[in-house]
């Protein structure tokens, strides 16, 4: 197993407190998390004690309000950090990415009482969150989700069933979004769902081509039955609050990407200085060199993106276009990024012995997830032409 190479980003910061943030969590990601990856992921082993203790140092909820317990960080800040735990380990780096999105309908539209009684707790006490969108019938058309939510008296009782959901069955509270009205978007309403709730069951991990240390698997609501204390938004709101929450989302992913993107350019760039043939470095040959060159050049054009849609959202103007555009473009590179990495590292990069292979199979996912890159390109296009026709 090779050492992880150096690191090699210049990060451009907005305060003092935001480098040594970054330069904590990047302390973190290559001494905690890196070195126990490799053979973790090989075990489909979940590190929950990471993220206890991203949890104890104020990670797991940086872009949330410090008077719910979250940190208070711009989205440029909460993204870098993302971005070094993913180069560290994406199990760990989507795993933050997907309880933010989780906690993203409580902070973003429950009332005072339900942000005072859950958000702390959630934020920056301990409990892991989980995102409940897709099912098995209905992923990109995700306005066409049956799992249903039936109003009994002050409850709500939810029957159906969850698909690929990240931290299935070990989470300790699922946003789950349920058809409560009519057929499509405007009949979806979003509820807090506790992990321990009666009559919910995960059924066994999918088995997946990589981040098989993160459990990916369908939960079965049956019967499930929670207050209308846990209804979050209005009725029919859910639908409008979950595209809300991809959209920040998205840049999360296109985050993770640019750190998988910039570890395999890293591992690509040691090995290419280290490895002799034909009397000389292999980074001497010029078909080298312009492989490095191009990967570097996609990894800066990557984040130069995603940050400009964070900063967008930071000043509170529209980013929904920028996050499609960043998802696409980052996930889309970094699926490229970690191919040439293991071209740089000819057999070995084919082996287990370097985390390359792992990057590769890891940054498949990304082009998949929240969104496919397909569905990232109608949201673009039709923010150019309009919505299609028919
Ligand atoms: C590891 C993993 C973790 C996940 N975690 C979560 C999670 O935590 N929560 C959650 O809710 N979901 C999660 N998902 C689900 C993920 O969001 C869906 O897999 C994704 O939205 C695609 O849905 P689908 O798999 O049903 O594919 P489909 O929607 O059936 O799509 C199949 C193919 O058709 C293409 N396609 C579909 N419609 C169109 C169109 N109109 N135009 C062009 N092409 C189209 C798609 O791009 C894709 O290539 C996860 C998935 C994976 C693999």
């Amino acid at each position: 197993m090779s050492d992880r190479a150096p690191y090699l980003v210049e990060r451009r910061l907005p305060t003092e407190e935001s480098r040594e943030l970054v330069a904590l969590v990047r302390d973190i990601a290559q001494r905690e998390i890196a070195p126990r990856a490799a053979q973790e992921e090989e075990a489909g082993r979940f590190p929950r004690e990471v993220f206890s203790l991203l949890s104890e140092s104020g990670l797991l909820g940086l872009p949330y309000d410090s008077a719910y317990g979250g940190g208070d960080q711009p989205y440029e800040v909460y993204l870098q950090v993302l971005e070094e735990l993913a180069a560290a380990r994406l199990t760990v780096g989507l795993g933050v990415s997907v309880h933010s999105l989780a906690c993203h309908a409580v902070a973003g539209y429950g009332t005072k009482e339900q942000r005072t009684e859950h958000l702390p707790a959630m934020l920056g006490g301990g409990l892991l969150g989980a995102y409940c969108l897709s099912e098995p019938a209905s992923g990109s058309d995700a306005a066409s989700l049956r799992t249903k939510a039936v109003r009994d008296g002050d409850d709500w009782v939810l029957t159906g069933t969850k698909a690929w959901i990240t931290h299935g069955g070990i989470a300790d509270f699922y946003t789950v979004l349920a058809r409560t009205g009519v057929e499509g978007p405007r009949g979806i309403t979003a509820f807090l769902v506790p992990g321990d709730a009666e009559g919910l069951n995960a059924a066994a991990p999918e088995k997946k081509m990589g981040m098989k240390g993160s459990p990916t698997a369908q939960l079965n609501f049956d019967g499930v039955r929670v207050g209308d204390a846990r209804r979050i938004g209005e009725e029919g709101q859910g639908f409008a609050i979950a595209l809300s929450a991809l959209d920040s989302g998205r840049l999360g992913i296109a985050a993770c990407a640019i750190g998988v993107a910039q570890a395999a350019l890293s591992e690509a760039v040691g090995y290419a200085t280290g490895r002799q043939q034909f009397g000389r470095p292999i980074a001497d040959f010029q078909g080298l060199r312009f492989m490095l060159a191009d990967m570097a050049t996609q990894i800066e054009a990557g984040r130069a993106l995603y940050l400009e849609a964070a900063r967008l959202r930071d000043e509170g103007k529209p980013f929904s276009r920028q996050a499609a555009m960043a998802k696409l473009f980052c996930t889309d590179l970094a699926m490229r990024v970690t191919v040439d990495a293991v071209q740089v590292l000819g057999g070995y990069g084919y082996t287990q012995d370097f985390p390359v292979e792992r990057l590769m199979r890891e940054a498949k996912v990304l082009q998949i997830v929240e969104g496919t890159n397909q569905i990232q390109r109608m949201v673009i296009a039709r923010h150019l032409a309009g919505p299609e026709t028919r």
